[in-house]
């Protein structure tokens, strides 16, 4: 029997609302680009930051859209907001700033979040005020997270943290983190037991955020102590306990959408662009990139189905991140071959080469490895 079928659901494809809200969203950004609000970046929803773009994103109902109306938000579907992050992603906008509250933060919340957690969070993203960042990785723990050693212990009317994480993306930004912790000993052999959350403000007393700078220069992840914090039991996430299931479930989003394939997109055009006007004969391998990102992104918005109706979407979330990070990092050593020394190349496309080269590494390791997700694809298949 072939179980390929299982890996990828149905494509979704656009219906005459989506198209109409996707040429929204493309008019928008032709504005705001012929205004000079933003100028096109790669890897725009990581290294992005730009809070009054977030703003004016939120000032049209375009964040935190999957949220009921009575938190602001539009309950719209997951199709809708992948629509909209597509045409962002694609533009390059500046998106880092509520990308990962406006991705994960607002579904987790809906799914696990008590209702004074969402009255308190949840309008405020969608507003484009609250910015949230993830608290998994330590520096002992990545691929292997049941063994982070962040501790959480109880005290009176909550909880004390102690621990550090690391590559904490926007940390010096955001408002809030949630963080993984363990709350009770490991049993070996039930190493993903004993693991809860917990919503921890970045800027309480006992949290220490120290910034990581990349090897180009760039500040966008951070190392973060935490010295007994108090968390209140308000801000415990979901169930004591249950920390394991609700991050795998976080994860399914964290690791399908087009991000996981558009970060260096602004690339494509340009270097075709530039291959056109200097006569290079690399259509063939256009094509191809072409191919594949229209591939990635069936792929991408049927996991995004998936997830609406609450369907197990680990495996194929694994698939496109696997192959969207391989051709994210392809088109950016396409547009190298094509731009190199050569003069002529508009020195604003060479720096967003030089940016895509330099973050091209992160695009296979945050999030899970490939290495690592080609591991769970094989599970997923029944190879292991
Ligand atoms: C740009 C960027 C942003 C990030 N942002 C965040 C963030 O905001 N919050 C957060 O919590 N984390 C963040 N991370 C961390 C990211 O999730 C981890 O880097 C990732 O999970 C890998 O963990 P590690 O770095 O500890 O590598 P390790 O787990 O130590 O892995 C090292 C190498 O060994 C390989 N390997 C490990 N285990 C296996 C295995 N079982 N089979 C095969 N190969 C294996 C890996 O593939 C990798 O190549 C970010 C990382 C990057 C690059």
């Amino acid at each position: 029997m072939n179980p390929l079928p299982r890996l990828v659901p149905p494509a979704a494809v656009d219906t005459r609302e989506t198209a109409a809200l996707r040429a929204e969203v493309r008019q928008f950004l032709a504005e705001q680009l012929a205004a000079g609000t933003f100028v096109p970046a790669v890897d725009s929803w990581l290294s992005s930051w730009d809070e009054e773009f977030t703003a004016a994103l939120a000032a049209r109902g375009w964040l935190g859209m999957t949220a009921p109306t009575e938190y602001g938000g539009r309950g719209a579907t997951a199709i809708e907001r992948f629509v909209v992050a597509e045409e962002l992603l694609a533009a390059g906008a500046p998106v880092a700033a509520h990308w990962i509250a406006d991705r994960q933060i607002v579904p987790s919340l809906l799914k696990y979040g008590t209702g004074a957690q969402k009255d308190e969070f949840l309008p405020r993203i969608v507003a484009g005020e609250c910015f949230f960042g993830i608290g998994m990785s330590e520096p002992d723990s990545g691929s292997d997270l049941a063994s982070v050693r962040t501790r959480a212990v109880p005290v009176d009317g909550g909880w004390s943290l102690t621990g550090t994480k690391v590559w904490t993306s926007g940390a010096h930004h955001a408002h809030a983190f949630i963080v993984l912790a363990r709350t009770a000993p490991v049993d070996p052999a039930h190493r993903h037991e004993g693991l809860s959350q917990f919503i921890v403000r970045l800027d309480g007393p006992g949290v220490e955020v120290r910034p990581i700078i990349s090897m180009n220069g760039r500040h966008h992840f951070n190392e973060v102590i935490l010295d007994n914090v108090f968390v209140p039991d308000t801000m415990v996430f979901g169930e004591i306990g249950d920390g394991w299931q609700q991050v795998t479930s976080e994860l399914a989003f964290e690791r399908s959408g087009p991000e996981r394939l558009l970060s260096t997109f602004v690339l494509l055009p340009a270097v075709v662009d530039a291959a056109v006007a200097q006569q290079v004969a690399a259509g063939s391998q256009i094509g191809r990139l072409v191919a594949r990102i229209s591939g990635l992104h069936q792929m991408s918005s049927a996991v995004a189905g998936a997830l609406a109706r609450h369907d197990a979407a680990d495996v194929p979330a694994a698939v496109v991140k696997v192959i969207g990070t391989s051709t994210e990092g392809d088109i950016a050593e396409f547009a190298a071959l094509h731009t190199g020394d050569d003069t002529a190349i508009d020195p604003a496309l060479t720096d967003l080469v030089t940016t895509a080269l330099d973050q091209r590494p992160g695009f296979t390791l945050r999030g899970g490895t490939n290495e690592v997700l080609r591991g769970v694809i094989a599970r997923g298949l029944g190879l292991r």
